[in-house]
Parts: structure tokens; C-alpha cells; sequence
């Protein structure tokens, strides 16, 4: 199977590497045309133009800075776009998803969008994840061939999808990662120190996706889904007054309480817009509409 990878910074240097490694023919371009030596060395072809670089395949995957790059590239080369399939993987806006599908499809191409979770040195491995978006069918043919530098999840028709499941994947990671900090930093101002607290932290963390009682997201999910938060057990106001406790003890040990204090007021502005008595979910509601 032969693919064309455009842009070789960090990411498309590792996928065109990978690509070669598991046996694909490969056809690079680059802006700066030095930086594909290393892989002209190991088996690469250079197109010279990146019109030749779309004619070599129909797979094209693009990982470059932003969607902007890639009409750089392209200008031009327009009319090679036809019947070809660009899978890319750069960061962008939904809204420039969506624009860089319309403007794909009105030279005869297709794209589909991805956003791809893993650093440098999980490309190819198995932990290496895409949320990938746009027309499935053309995503099934091309899958097989994808799975040399990932596996794809398809997330839905609308190419803004993509990088939506992007940014919220990495929300996740770094807002649950901020809270792991600032607990350590709590417990370590009386003498805890990381590794002991990590222990208890990893349980906790994974209780959270788990069923059972402690798997409140699956069941904050639930609610979520029919607008209804019994809040028999845990009331937004109890978890509002909880965290008020969170802030005062972190700022009694002297660490940063900025993360806490806007948590608080999250849990106070859903307190006040009049779900104190509901449950923990209740705070989707204000989230979904903070002028509400
Ligand atoms: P880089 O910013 O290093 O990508 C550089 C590439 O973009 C080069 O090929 C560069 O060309 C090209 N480029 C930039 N601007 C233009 C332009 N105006 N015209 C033509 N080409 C241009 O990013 P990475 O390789 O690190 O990442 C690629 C994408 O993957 C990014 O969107 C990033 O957000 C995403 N990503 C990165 C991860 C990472 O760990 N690095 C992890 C997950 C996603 P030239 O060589 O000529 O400068």
C-alpha cells in the first residue's frame, strides 16, 4: 500500500518513518524540502512539487502547525486534488474543519479530519488513538493503511467533530492532571510526599470511570442525558460548601489556590441559578449556559 505524507515537522517525519517501516511506499513533501533527506535515505520518494506529491496517491495524510499550511502548500496544485483523500491531522478550529471540508470537496477531494492523541513516540505504537471525522465510508477503505501510525475511532459526519473530540480528550487529561497536582501539593504541605499520595490517587481516579457507586461518570452521564439530578446523596450545595473547604486548606498550606476558587464559584453559581438541592450533574446546566 502507497501513501503521501505532507509536512515533515516532528509528527509527519515520525508517520512517514512508520509508514516506511511496516512496508508502505511513501511519498513525502515538505515546505522545507531538506528536511526529508533523512527519509529519502530510507526508502522515501520526494515529490518535487506537492501537485506530484497528490498525484503519486490517493491516501495524502497532512500533519503540519495548522489548516493554514496546508492551502499554503496546496496553492496551486489544485487541480491534483481530484478523487484524492486527505486525511489530516494538524490542530485546528471546528470552524476550520468544516471550511477545509467544503474547500477539499469543492476541488473533487475529501477530507477527513483528525485529531491524533498521542506525542511523537507513540506514533505506530498501540496506544497511538485518532478521533477522526468526516465521511465513514472513506474512512473504512483508508483504515487499514492508517493503522500503521494509529488506530482511528470515527467520531461522526461532521468534520468539526474531530478536533472537538480532540480538545476534550485533552481537557481531560489536563484538568485531571492540574487536580492530581494541586491534591499533592495539599497533602505534601504536611510532609506527604508524592509517590505515597499517588498510590491513593490511582484508585480514586479510576473508581471515577468504573461502575459502582464511585463511577459518577457514568452516572453523572445518565443525567446528564435526561436533565434529571436526584440529589438525595450528594447535593450541589453540600459539594459547593465541600469545596469552599478545598480552597481554605490550600491556601492555609500557602499553595496556589486559584483552580479551587474557580471550582467554588462554579459550584456557587449553580448553587444560586437554583440547583442547590440537586445533585453533582447540576453543574452541566451551568456550564452549558453561564448566562443562565
Ligand atoms: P510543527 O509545528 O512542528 O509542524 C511543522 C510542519 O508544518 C512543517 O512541515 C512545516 O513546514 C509545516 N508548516 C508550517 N507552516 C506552514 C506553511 N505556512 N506552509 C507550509 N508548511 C507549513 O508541528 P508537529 O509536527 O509537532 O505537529 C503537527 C501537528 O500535529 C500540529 O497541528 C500539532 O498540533 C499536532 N500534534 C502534535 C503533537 C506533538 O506532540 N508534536 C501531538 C498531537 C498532535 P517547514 O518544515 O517548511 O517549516
Amino acid at each position: 500500500m502507497s501513501v503521501t505524507v505532507i509536512g515533515l515537522g516532528p509528527m509527519g517525519t515520525r508517520m512517514a518513518e512508520v509508514f516506511l517501516e511496516k512496508g508502505h511506499d511513501v511519498t513525502v513533501w515538505n515546505r522545507t524540502a531538506s528536511k526529508a533527506e533523512p527519509l529519502v535515505t530510507k526508502g522515501a520518494t520526494l515529490a518535487p512539487t506537492a501537485a506530484e506529491a497528490l498525484a503519486a496517491n490517493e491516501l495524502v495524510v497532512l500533519s503540519q502547525t495548522h489548516y493554514q499550511a496546508m492551502y499554503d502548500s496546496l496553492e496551486g496544485a489544485e487541480h491534483a486534488l481530484e478523487g484524492r483523500v486527505l486525511v489530516n491531522l494538524s490542530s485546528g478550529s471546528p470552524d476550520e474543519l468544516r471550511e477545509a471540508a467544503r474547500w477539499a470537496e469543492s476541488h473533487g477531494a475529501r477530507l477527513l479530519p483528525g485529531g491524533i492523541m498521542v506525542p511523537v513516540p507513540g506514533i505506530g505504537t498501540p496506544v497511538a488513538e485518532t478521533y477522526i471525522a468526516g465521511p465513514e465510508d472513506v474512512l473504512e477503505r483508508h483504515r487499514a493503511t492508517l493503522s500503521a501510525i494509529t488506530a482511528t475511532s470515527y467520531v461522526g459526519a461532521d468534520p468539526g467533530l474531530a478536533m472537538l473530540y480532540y480538545n476534550a480528550g485533552f481537557y481531560l487529561f489536563v484538568a485531571t492532571m492540574a487536580a492530581f497536582m494541586q491534591a499533592t501539593a495539599l497533602v505534601a504541605s504536611a510532609g506527604v510526599s508524592p509517590r505515597e499520595y499517588a498510590a491513593v490517587a490511582a484508585p480514586l481516579v479510576r473508581s471515577l470511570g468504573e461502575d459502582g457507586p464511585m463511577g459518577f461518570v457514568k452516572s453523572s452521564a445518565e443525567q446528564m442525558e435526561t436533565g434529571d439530578y436526584p440529589g438525595a446523596a450528594d447535593t450541589v450545595l453540600m459539594e459547593a460548601v465541600s469545596v469552599g473547604h478545598v480552597v481554605e486548606s490550600a491556601r492555609a498550606a500557602g499553595i496556589d489556590t486559584s483552580v479551587p476558587e474557580a471550582v467554588k464559584a462554579l459550584f456557587d453559581r449553580a448553587v444560586d441559578a437554583g440547583h442547590r438541592d440537586e445533585g453533582l450533574g447540576a453543574i452541566y446546566e451551568v456550564i452549558r449556559k453561564p448566562s443562565a
